[in-house]
């Protein structure tokens, strides 16, 4: 997916228009004061899908897993009502985390870098949530009607400049100075971070974390950017002071008792995230490997090690890796996952397949194992069962990209052209691009005109992307 700036200047533009909001259509209830929910719902999936067109996401199970269901927990002991929630994990180093109307959760890959425990981590998730379950998007609708559309544009904006990161600094500097500035009057006034933190930090010891994980994220984000001119994007909209250190460090050590602070399950995720950004799979064993030679008990360390040494080719040496670790937890899911890598790799397909079924007999809904026997089924030429599997992923998935992108794959591999048609379609509207995505429903509606029960469900799914459609254009105008 590529960095689209046109459309981002345009936003810029649009964001520093004042008189932008008298001329932008209202959503339904023009009389209505606040956007319902339901409403923020619609407009948060329509939003969502912009975002996805815009930027790249990563698009490792194993990574989307975790970042979901640590949020769904999180979620439980927050006071979020609306817990349906849509997660979207961006491929940028920079650090940034954000949540949007309508429970949308989006994560930059760069969190994992900077945020060095689970509980540093969950503290970020934690304020996120608190901004969805206080509604402070919609509240911020009370001060001046309508506005909710532009501040989505502008957090759009943001987005996408915390995505792009220093690299592309004058972009980014236009885009997130003046988001931040949009932001700062709306989403993030410091009123709405101060209720954010201590929402946060309350549910974040509701779900057993240590709260001083928050103050101290914060302190580690104040230490390495206080002399850098430009911050990153998530700081200009979450400015770290040491009013705001030492409020939450006074709230943090009101509570009682032990917390947890860190899960090797964390770990691992980090792991595969910095062995994403490391320049090359040698870079990394390099650094695993002295990580090692220094405290040969980290486990963390030791998987890094094995999945640089995958993506390097060097399969014998990551085989050796995974040993110890398979010993101690011979059920690890990721553990088991990278020798499958190792095995298919090596064109050991069966010994993959059989340790995939015997890890799915006690994990049977885990998603990564479930995309990970896909993948082999397709690796085996197994077209039909790797549908049916597929299919059964999008029961449980079907607004993630990924799997629609798949299933189109499938369906052209197995001749299936009205399917095939109907899955680009998907993708392309979970990916915010409406025209594409009705061309190829109109393509397969042409070809099962002689079906008409066939023709009529995507004729009723057209009419539900062009509304889609319709809720985008007004938010782009
Ligand atoms: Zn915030």
């Amino acid at each position: 997916m590529t960095f689209l700036r046109p459309t981002l200047l345009a936003l810029s533009c649009l964001i520093a228009s004042p008189a932008i909001s008298s001329d932008l259509p209202s959503l339904g209830d023009a009389s209505s004061a606040i956007v319902s929910p339901q409403q923020e719902y619609q407009l948060g999936r329509a939003w969502l899908s912009l975002v996805r067109g815009q930027v790249s996401q990563l698009d490792d199970p194993q990574l989307k897993d975790f970042v979901e269901s640590s949020v769904y927990r999180l979620s439980e002991t927050s006071q979020l009502q609306d817990r349906r929630l849509e997660f979207v994990l961006l491929n940028s180093p920079q650090i940034n985390a954000f949540a949007a109307p309508g429970g949308i959760v989006g994560v930059n890959g760069g969190l994992f870098l900077y945020a060095q425990t689970e509980a540093e981590y969950a503290s970020v998730m934690a304020h996120e949530l608190a901004h969805l379950s206080q509604r402070h998007f919609a509240r911020g609708l009370e001060a001046q009607q309508r506005m909710q559309i532009p501040v989505m544009a502008g957090m759009l904006a943001g987005i996408i400049a915390a995505a792009a990161g220093a690299g592309d600094a004058g972009i980014a500097a236009i885009a997130s100075t003046q988001a931040a500035a949009m932001q700062e009057q709306r989403r993030f006034s410091r009123q709405n971070e101060q209720e954010a933190d201590r929402i946060g930090l309350v549910n974040l010891e509701k779900a057993g974390f240590d709260p001083k994980a928050m103050p101290r994220m914060f302190e580690r984000l104040m230490r390495q950017y206080r002399y850098d001119r430009m911050p990153p994007e998530f700081l200009l909209t979450h400015p770290v002071s040491e009013s705001r250190i030492a409020d939450t460090r006074n709230r943090a050590e009101q509570f009682k008792g032990e917390g947890i602070t860190d899960s090797l399950r964390y770990q691992l995720m980090r792991a595969r995230v910095q062995l994403i950004y490391e320049d090359t799979p040698g870079v990394a064993i390099k650094r695993f490997r002295s990580m090692l030679d220094e405290n040969p008990g980290i486990d963390a360390a030791r998987y890094g090690l094995a999945i640089a040494q995958i993506k390097g080719g060097q399969y014998s040496q990551a085989q050796e890796s995974l040993q110890p670790l398979l010993k101690k937890a011979p059920n690890d899911i990721s553990y088991n996952l990278a020798m499958v890598s190792i095995e298919t790799a090596g064109n050991n397909l069966n010994g993959a397949s059989t340790r995939l079924e015997r890890l799915l007999s006690l994990y049977p809904n885990n998603y990564p194992l479930n995309q990970a026997k896909v993948n082999l089924l397709i690796k085996q030429g197994r077209i039909q069962d790797a549908e049916r599997e597929l299919d059964k992923l999008l029961k449980r998935r079907s607004k993630d990209p990924d799997i629609w992108y798949q299933m189109a794959e499938v369906r052209g591999l197995k001749g299936d052209t009205i399917g095939l048609h109907q899955a680009r379609g998907e993708f392309f509207a979970l990916v915010g691009d409406y025209d594409q995505a009705l061309e190829q429903l109109g393509f397969a509606k042409r070809r099962a005109s002689s079906n008409f029960q066939l023709a009529s469900r995507i004729d009723a799914r057209e009419r539900e992307l062009i509304e889609e459609k319709r809720i985008i254009e007004q938010m782009m105008r």
